[in-house]
């Protein structure tokens, strides 16, 4: 494998939030430079690996990186650098909550590489944001914007969430304005994932907090779609919008079923053996990354090979995700095989009830088929 994006995963927060079902860690500061040294040796056995791997884009994600202090995320993206090609053109994203992103930390990450700030701002709403247990208002993520751009990082992409505890149109429609107020180039809105187990979760099933039903839930996507594209921010995947040149190529190349490099605990890789591929999984617990890396061992806790159909089903739902859909022909190049025979029986359907259409040599997904990517990956899978 001679090129893959990487990701490195931090997963402490200050407090987990009501609705959280991530590997995340809240108030194990003292674990915080073991585990960066961990992230270092694993760090270390990827370079032995390939030595010579080019690294197009960087995503520092969590959990909350900016939880880490100062110095910490330099240390780690100082490494990559040294371990790694990272070119003067390569996307370097760091995620950050906007209580815990200080001036300090967005000049340091700025000096370090960092081009592109993913900031979670979730509602404008004081009284929601509370609800789900955040720690920020909407004021922190103005402030947090100002501070990237006067560390000289434009690049800011803002996360925001619809099917809050007790949210309408309009305080979403404040969000989004609040994104784009603060110059968010960006937004992922993602609908909110009522994760079983969560304390958010029991909330909902003891009565104590109501969440929008299914049409205020459509009624806000909508309302949303329309405001992210008249403010110039357009649609490139089912949740994400962005200014033209702006999409985040880190997840991109998720999208488009490329090899990536994942480091921390419970990191995924997904490694091209030039036969096939190969996904790994870290084992999830904090302190047994740490531990490992100190007995030398590897996080690896499961590997799998993906063979060629599981490989093409990916790469098709992967793909029909994004606006721009599957390149046909680079679909033929990489399996020998053209998606519209592989997949004759989805492909058909779907076009037939304008969920996909074909495009230029583009497999696309249409407005409805974005809309119910569920079900087009459902007729993908019962091929
Ligand atoms: S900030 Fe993100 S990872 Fe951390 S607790 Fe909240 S939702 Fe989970």
């Amino acid at each position: 494998m001679e090129r893959a994006g990487l990701y490195i995963h931090i997963p402490f927060c200050v407090r987990r939030c009501a609705y959280c079902d991530f590997v995340s860690y809240a108030g194990r500061e003292d674990a915080m430079e073991a585990y960066v040294a961990a992230l270092l040796s694993e760090m270390e056995s990827v370079f032995w690996r390939f030595p010579a791997l080019a690294v197009p884009t960087v995503y520092v994600g969590g959990g909350t990186p900016s939880s880490l202090p100062p110095g910490l995320i330099a240390r780690v993206l100082g490494r990559a650098r040294e371990l790694f090609a990272i070119g003067p053109d390569a996307e370097i994203t760091v995620e950050a909550n906007p209580e815990t992103a200080s001036a300090r930390k967005l000049t340091e990450y700025a000096r370090a590489g960092v081009n592109r700030l993913s900031l979670g701002l979730q509602s404008a709403s004081s009284r929601i944001l509370e609800a789900i247990g955040r720690l920020h208002n909407a004021e922190d993520f103005e402030r947090a914007a100002s501070f990237a751009r006067e560390a000289g990082i434009e690049n800011i992409g803002a996360d925001v969430m619809y099917g809050l505890p007790g949210q309408t149109t309009g305080d979403h429609a404040r969000a989004l304005a609040a994104a784009v107020d603060a110059g968010a180039k960006h937004v992922s809105a993602y609908a909110l994932t009522l994760a079983e187990g969560t304390p958010l979760d029991a909330a909902v099933r003891e009565g104590a907090v109501s969440l929008p039903n299914e049409d205020e839930q459509y009624a806000m996507y909508l309302a949303g779609d329309d405001f992210l594209e008249a403010h110039g921010l357009l649609r490139y995947e089912v949740s994400n919008y962005a200014a033209p040149g702006r999409e985040c190529r880190h997840n991109l190349s998720y999208w488009r079923n490329e090899p990536y490099v994942g480091l921390g605990a419970a990191a995924h890789s997904c490694i091209d053996t030039g036969d096939g591929a190969i996904r790994t999984e870290n084992v999830p617990g904090l302190d047994e990354y740490i531990a490992r890396a100190a007995r030398g061992e590897s996080p690896i806790m499961r590997s799998i090979r993906i063979g060629r159909e599981e490989s093409m089903f990916e790469t098709m739902m992967l793909g029909l995700r994004l606006v721009d859909g599957v390149d046909t022909d680079a679909f033929c190049a990489r399996y020998g095989a053209k998606a519209g025979e592989v997949f004759a029986g989805p492909v058909e359907r779907l076009a037939r009830s304008e969920m996909i259409r074909m495009e230029k040599g583009r497999l696309k997904p249409t407005g409805k088929g974005l809309d119910f990517h569920t079900l087009v990956a459902l007729e993908f899978l019962g091929k």
